[in-house]
């Protein structure tokens, strides 16, 4: 039977509930990659701080997502730079590749075994006529210092046996376990201050010193707040952002045999994607199971559509790895990502009440490092970095 979950969670509660009325200098709100980024960033600081989450950490969109952690956006570079011009383009591609610096950093300084590795990544062409458009690709990347290398026809194999015609090799990405990671921080937060998780903010008074947020058990009353609870984020600011938002699919398979292993001789498991639909995605995890991911609809659920979307995502993995025409699914589920305009994730000030939300499709760079500014911002220090994060 398939598993109608995300293959990454499946913890039991590890932090308590709130279950009296206290007192905080910086209250963060929400327990995803960015509210638990921006307390790690505030756990040394001489603050009191308390983090508190609705459900589990990383129960949210961090824990449905895949874990594929990619400098810049999800699209080719040539996209990249048509959208929003070079200059923009680089920056925002340096900021985000200082974010992969910072969570590689920060899992090695805390030692947290949350399966990262260093795979780099794969896009390829799915037909002869996309070559030109991948060697320009490769071509613009080379030029602005992003490694990358061009594989044709036959050569792919030497990186992967998929049924295509050309791959680009870039040795950037990394993949990790993105629950494990947020869980494993949040851990060592909870050495510096109080995290809680099944405590919902329900809501937030302004008062003369402050914040009063209502939880069903206990009453925060705080200095200022860092929202980072995505959709419900806003509803707290009444905030009128124009937004949208993406349901994204995924499915998980079964772990492969030696042999199904051997048959897509993929030796690193890196992240592979085609050129022009950077959404479509296949990864393997530490388990080497291949996930499968990015087919998104504007639509909201409703099980026939599902199911095709699903459907549609088994075909993909097919025709990229038509030897594994027999594999069986083991997990589907089901994302929302909010979308800002520009594709920029949204970050202000209200306030006291610092806000991050629509981290988009590409978030955990995004979100890590958007934390870690919103932190900054709360102690008074706005960083250079915010304008170009922002877009
Ligand atoms: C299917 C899918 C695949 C993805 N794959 C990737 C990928 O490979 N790479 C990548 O970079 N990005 C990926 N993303 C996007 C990425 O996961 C998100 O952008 C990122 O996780 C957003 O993190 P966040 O902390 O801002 O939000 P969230 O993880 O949603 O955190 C917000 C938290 O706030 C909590 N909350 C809400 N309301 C309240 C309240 N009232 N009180 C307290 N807590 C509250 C929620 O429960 C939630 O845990 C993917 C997304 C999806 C859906």
């Amino acid at each position: 039977m398939v598993h109608v979950s995300p293959l990454w969670i499946n913890r039991k509660q590890t932090f308590p509930r709130l279950k009296e009325n206290i007192n905080a200098d910086i209250l963060v709100i929400g327990g995803g990659i960015s509210g638990v980024s921006a307390a790690y960033h505030l756990a040394h600081k001489r603050k009191r701080v308390v983090l508190i989450e609705k459900n589990l950490i990383a129960s949210g969109t961090t824990g449905r997502g895949t874990g594929i952690l990619e400098p810049g956006f999800e699209m080719d570079f040539v996209d990249m730079v048509k959208i929003y011009g070079l200059r923009l383009a680089n920056k925002f591609w340096r900021t985000t590749m200082k974010s992969l610096q910072e969570i590689k950093t920060v899992i090695k300084r805390h030692k947290i075994a949350c399966d990262l590795e260093n795979t780099g990544s794969i896009m390829f062409a799915s037909q002869e006529k996309e070559i030109p458009l991948l060697k320009k690709d490769a071509l613009l990347r080379i030029r602005n210092h992003h490694s990358s290398k061009l594989y044709l026809h036959e050569d792919v194999g030497k990186i992967v046996n998929a049924n295509v015609p050309a791959i680009m090799f870039s040795s950037i990405e990394a993949i990790f376990n993105q629950e494990k990671f947020v869980v494993g921080l949040a851990r060592h937060c909870a050495k510096y201050m109080q995290v809680y998780e099944e405590t919902p903010a329900l809501s937030i008074y302004k008062t003369q010193g402050g914040y009063r947020v209502k939880t069903p058990h206990g009453i925060i009353s705080t200095h200022a707040i860092i929202l980072t609870a995505y959709a419900s984020g806003m509803k707290f600011l009444k905030s009128k952002h124009a937004l949208s938002h993406d349901i994204c699919y995924e499915i998980a398979t079964k772990p492969l045999t030696k042999e199904q292993l051997r048959s897509i001789s993929w030796r690193k498991g890196h992240c592979i994607w085609p050129l022009g639909r950077s959404y479509d995605y296949i990864r393997l995890t530490k388990d080497k199971r291949l996930i499968v991911g990015g087919e998104d609809s504007e639509i909201a659920l409703n099980k026939q559509r599902s199911e095709k979307h699903f459907r549609r995502l088994q075909n993909f993995l097919i025709r990229v790895f038509p030897q594994l025409y027999d594999i069986e699914i083991d997990y589907k589920w089901t994302g929302t990502i909010y979308l800002r305009k520009r594709d920029f994730p949204e970050l202000g000030q209200k306030g006291n009440i610092f806000y991050s939300f629509a981290q988009g499709g590409h978030g955990l760079l995004t979100g890590f490092y958007g934390g870690h500014l919103l932190a900054h911002l709360a102690l008074g220090k706005l960083d250079k970095d915010f304008r170009v994060l922002t877009g």
